[in-house]
């Protein structure tokens, strides 16, 4: 292998530049036009159920009674906005967060879906996942909240769930917990776009839902992101926060503080071509867990990351793996010597497969660290059953973009298998 080859390089589909020409020629480069309501709108088309529902038909009360969730037909409105991270501050705002307030959210996750609950003066409260889908355990939360109603006399405000790596949540259980107690969900998609969870498309599980389209995920926008709103109402406050909460008045005037969120046109029209090869970039992602899967099918010390069962249709926007701690991989006593250890870390046989790929220039990256293992947030209250420090000491994010071809799948599957000395 000479090239490099990376975990998800953004890649175009090939209509996105005529998009971009035309809205040169419109002059329409500013933060709203033409390019950003038809983003909206293909993205709120892509979004309904494509299919009649996979498994057990929903009970009634499951199927759209519920204020908190999108099962049974999402009908609310989206909003194209400059990051996915906009998108969570914007969701925690809509579910009415405030200083002082706790929020509840999955401790094993990229750090946006929680470092908006800093930014409006609320308290993460972390909890652990459960090891089917890597995502928040039902049982903790359950206990989170009642122990936080008993530590604090209130209820915390909202619970951020995340779809790690497209895997969606386990959203049934989710759900029922957080029905019982009355608090809002917001669904962190931003990894998820094009999962399902029972046919319904993950983005629309909670009552906001939050899409991601920076350089890495399934689409790009060169930066981008959406908030998934559960009606019409909730989308136009989402709006007028994300564009400095004017006032309709001819001159500047402000009566709340707002945001400057919205996505750019130029990057809207980059999204519109986008949408045109998600269908591609989903089947791409999934070929390459198929080839995973089966390279990885029953070793030994290594478990490929694979839907528990056929409620979970998971995007596979990173196919990932767990190695044993067992094995024995070269070069893992000397793994950690050149780069120092912290007090929370990969195993050193991980870290050795992920140098040996390195230096073939393949890119391959740990899990999210846990959260409640990062120093900056030391001191939140957090529900912790183990599994992602054990997950995060296992696992391996393997490339799976459209540049990555079924041979190159192979070839580092052969790689990995071949470093470990026990199996040899
Ligand atoms: C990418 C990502 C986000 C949001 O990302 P932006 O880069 O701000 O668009 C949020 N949550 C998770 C889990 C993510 O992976």
């Amino acid at each position: 292998m000479n090239r490099r080859i990376l975990l998800c390089l953004n890649h175009m589909g090939g209509t996105e530049i005529k998009y971009v020409e035309r809205a040169f020629a419109d002059n329409w480069v500013v933060p709203l036009g033409p390019d950003v309501d038809a983003f909206e709108e293909v993205l709120t088309k892509r979004l309904q159920p494509p299919s009649p529902l996979k498994g057990e038909p929903l009970s009634e009360s499951q199927h759209g009674n519920s204020p908190f969730r999108g099962l049974g037909g999402w009908e609310g409105g989206l909003l194209a906005l400059s990051s996915g991270t906009a998108a969570v501050h914007l969701a925690l705002e809509g579910c009415g967060v405030k200083a002082g307030d706790e929020v509840i959210v999955q401790s094993m996750t990229f750090c946006a879906s929680s470092n908006p609950i800093f930014y409006l003066g609320a308290k993460p409260v972390l909890v652990d996942s459960e090891a089917e889908t890597w995502n928040m355990d039902p049982r903790l939360l359950d206990l989170a909240i009642s122990t936080r109603i008993a530590a604090t006399g209130r209820k915390p405000r909202a619970i951020v769930v995340a779809d790690l790596y497209g895997m969606p949540a386990k959203w049934d259980e989710i759900h029922a917990v957080a029905e019982r107690y009355g608090i809002p969900v917001i669904e962190d998609a931003a990894e998820a776009l094009g999962s399902e969870y029972r046919g319904e498309p993950c983005g629309t599980l909670g009552r906001y839902g939050v899409l991601s389209f920076n350089g890495n995920k399934m689409i790009t926008t060169s930066g981008g992101g959406a908030l998934v709103c559960p009606d019409e109402e909730a989308r136009k406050h989402a709006l007028f926060l994300a564009t400095q909460a004017r006032e309709p008045y001819p001159y500047y005037q402000h009566e709340h503080i707002g945001y400057n969120y919205r996505l750019s046109n130029i990057s809207a029209a980059i999204g519109r071509g986008q949408m045109e090869a998600l269908e591609r970039h989903l089947a791409h992602h999934r070929l390459m867990a198929k080839i995973y899967q089966e390279e990885f099918a029953d070793h030994p010390l290594i478990t490929f990351h694979g839907n528990p069962n056929a409620d979970f249709d998971s995007n596979f926007w990173l196919n990932t793996i767990l190695i044993s701690p067992e094995a024995h991989v070269e070069g893992q006593e000397t793994a950690y010597d050149k780069i120092g250890t912290t007090d929370c870390q990969p195993n050193a046989n991980v870290e050795a497969i992920r140098q040996r790929l390195a230096a073939e220039g393949v890119e391959t990256r740990p899990l999210w660290k846990p959260l409640h293992r990062q120093p900056v947030y030391r001191g939140c209250a957090a529900y912790i059953n183990g599994t992602s420090e054990s997950l995060f000491a296992r696992g391996l994010c393997l490339p799976s973009g459209p540049y990555v071809t079924e041979d190159d799948a192979r070839s580092i599957a052969a790689t990995i298998k071949n470093l470990m000395k026990n199996e040899k």
